[in-house]
């Protein structure tokens, strides 16, 4: 907060005569010369601002000398009261029936002006992107003084306030804010906490596209911030965006995409409970690498070694082992991998599922195409607000799906054949056994959607090479695997597919594979098949980053997390 030469002094301490006693006569001289001095400099003061008060004119309500309004505004301390029938209002649910009511709004000052020496308008936000307008015109009684609006008038930016206001219809709507309908008549402002004089991030600058994505610093000649054809409002970086993270976060474009993202959780979780799958919690700390490689964290655990979870894989299949029959989760993954894309992070969000199989693999695969779509249509219709405010920062094109019984659903094969026969001239001659690169897979979506008029297909049979150790080989051609990869606009959000479920089985291909089944991690992950009868069963892994990512079309999926990990990044 502007410290306000016109902000409430605290009145003088009053003076107190010393009491009898031997020098008393003295005492009370000296408090009489002291008194006077008071007096001629009271009498003084008041000369000046009537003088003042003249040369404002007849009307200048807010001149007086006096400010009778200091209990109306300032810093809130543990004095501050509002009025008594003052009614909390939250501005989502503002309505007519607020209209002339005395209301409380705690909020933020997204914007403050003076209009003229005795009107300052400002713009009071609470979350996301709600805003109304207030207004604040000093009056003749003073208990708005200029003093007040002068004060309030000058509030900086991203300060908490405390308002007391009359809720107004104002003559025309305010088209800058989200409540257009209704104004605050400000009566009481008082600032509960403070912001900076110059933000890091302004909340307009947050609100931009993000500029630059590079973890690394950009050079000096490229600049921090880059101005834009479009906008004179310039555009941040991501690594200015985190480091100024609670700016980052008020954006209303990042609140809206945090919203969708707890609607898609919600929206898995809501699914999956109705057909009977029971939610567990995996643990982030393993003693073990889960799937090998050496994409994976170690630190170090008293006198041993841990690691931190790849993938919640093992123990879905525990839970199965362990006599459930559908199970799901929501847990951080972590991945050591130094891959700096707009697709990757060291730790992002999974949401994963395992379920008994009764006849057929597809049982699982349709159940997780079933639970995508039901997110897909439920961001649409339950979060059609965010979606608008996220495009008209980030546009994007509708998410396109395939209408009810036409799923699109091809083999690895098929997906191939596509790009060899209709795809761009370097995947002319793409192979069925080897594993698609992530260009690769861009194509292949761009051809599909031409095609089949949908952002969202299955590929299914991936190779064997091509999936880890646990993947149940096609009974009927071992060349490929009851496996599959889910994709939105051309990009992987989803892997999964039939595991081994007889340890016989599982020790031949973990040696065909080249592993060793006695290995430690893998010794105990057999073992599981072995000690008891474990049914068939299959799953699949969805990152839910990238799927509110690549819902809205976002450049990156870093923006879809609440705080991104990159190789570079640990911070905040
Ligand atoms: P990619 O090939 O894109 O690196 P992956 O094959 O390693 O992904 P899986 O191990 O199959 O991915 O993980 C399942 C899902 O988790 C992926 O489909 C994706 O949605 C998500 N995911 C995987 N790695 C990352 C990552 N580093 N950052 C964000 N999401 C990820």
């Amino acid at each position: 907060m502007a410290e306000s030469s016109s902000n409430p002094a605290p009145p003088p301490p009053a003076d107190v005569p010393a009491e009898g006693g031997e020098d008393a006569a003295s005492t009370s001289k000296k408090a009489a010369k002291k008194a006077e001095a008071k007096a001629k400099k009271e009498a003084e003061k008041a000369r000046r601002a009537a003088e003042r008060a003249q040369a404002a004119g007849p009307s200048g309500a807010g001149a007086q000398a006096e400010d009778l309004a200091t209990d109306n505004y300032g810093q809130e301390t543990h004095e501050t009261k509002l009025s008594p029938d003052v009614v909390e209002i939250n501005l989502k649910t503002l309505g007519d029936e607020h209209v002339g009511k005395t209301v409380e709004l705690r909020a933020w000052i997204q914007n403050a002006r003076m209009q003229g020496a005795k009107m300052a308008f400002v713009e009071l936000r609470e979350e996301g992107n709600w805003t109304i307008q207030g207004v604040i015109a000093a009056n003749a009684e003073g208990t708005i003084s200029r003093q007040m609006v002068k004060y309030v008038g000058g509030i900086n930016p991203e300060s908490f306030v405390v308002v007391e206001a009359t809720v107004e219809k104002p003559l025309e709507p305010v088209k800058s804010c989200k409540v257009s309908n209704y104004e605050l008549h400000i009566k009481k402002c008082f600032v509960h906490a403070a912001a900076p004089a110059a933000l890091g991030l302004t909340l307009a600058a947050a609100n931009r596209p993000i500029a630059n994505f590079s973890d690394e610093e950009p050079a000096l000649e490229e600049g921090v911030e880059k101005l834009t054809v479009e906008s004179a409002i310039p555009a941040a970086s991501m690594l200015t965006h985190l480091d100024n993270i609670v700016m980052h976060k008020r954006a209303p474009v990042q609140q809206a995409i945090a919203d969708i993202r707890i609607e898609v959780k919600d929206l898995f979780r809501s699914y999956l409970k109705n057909l009977g799958f029971k939610e567990f919690e995996p643990p982030c700390l393993i003693g073990a690498a889960s799937e090998g490689g050496s994409n994976v964290f170690r630190l170090p655990y008293f006198e041993k070694e841990a690691f931190l979870a790849q993938s919640p894989q093992f123990y879905k299949q525990f839970e199965i082992a362990g006599g459930r029959k559908r199970v799901f989760c929501i847990a951080p993954v972590f991945r050591a991998e130094n891959s700096n894309t707009p697709r990757h992070m060291t730790e992002f969000t999974g949401l994963d599922l395992e379920m008994e199989i009764k006849r057929d693999y597809t049982e699982v695969l349709h159940t997780l195409e079933g639970v995508l779509l039901h997110i897909f249509r439920g961001i649409k219709e339950r979060c059609a607000e965010e979606v608008e405010l996220v495009r008209s920062v980030y546009p994007s094109e509708d998410f396109l799906l395939p209408e009810p019984g036409k799923e699109v659903r091809l083999t690895f094969a098929e997906g191939q054949k596509l790009l060899r026969e209709e795809g761009p001239e370097e995947y002319h001659n793409v192979s069925d056994d080897e594993d698609m690169s992530t260009p690769q897979e861009k194509a292949l979506g761009a051809l599909i959607k031409k095609k089949f008029n949908t952002d969202f297909y299955v590929l299914d049979k991936f190779p064997e090479s091509a999936r880890p150790f646990y993947a149940k080989e096609d009974p009927t051609n071992p060349k490929v695997t009851n496996a599959y990869d889910f994709f939105m606009r051309g990009q992987e959000i989803l892997s999964g597919g039939q595991r081994i479920n007889d340890p016989v089985e599982l020790e031949a291909r973990l040696r065909r594979k080249g592993m060793d089944p006695s290995s430690q991690g893998i010794k105990e992950y057999v073992q599981v098949f072995k000690d008891a009868g474990v049914p068939a069963h299959g799953g699949g892994g969805i990152g839910l980053d990238r799927v509110v990512a690549w819902y809205l079309n976002l450049p990156s999926v870093h923006l879809a997390a609440y705080y991104p990990r990159t190789p570079k990044r640990l911070l905040p």
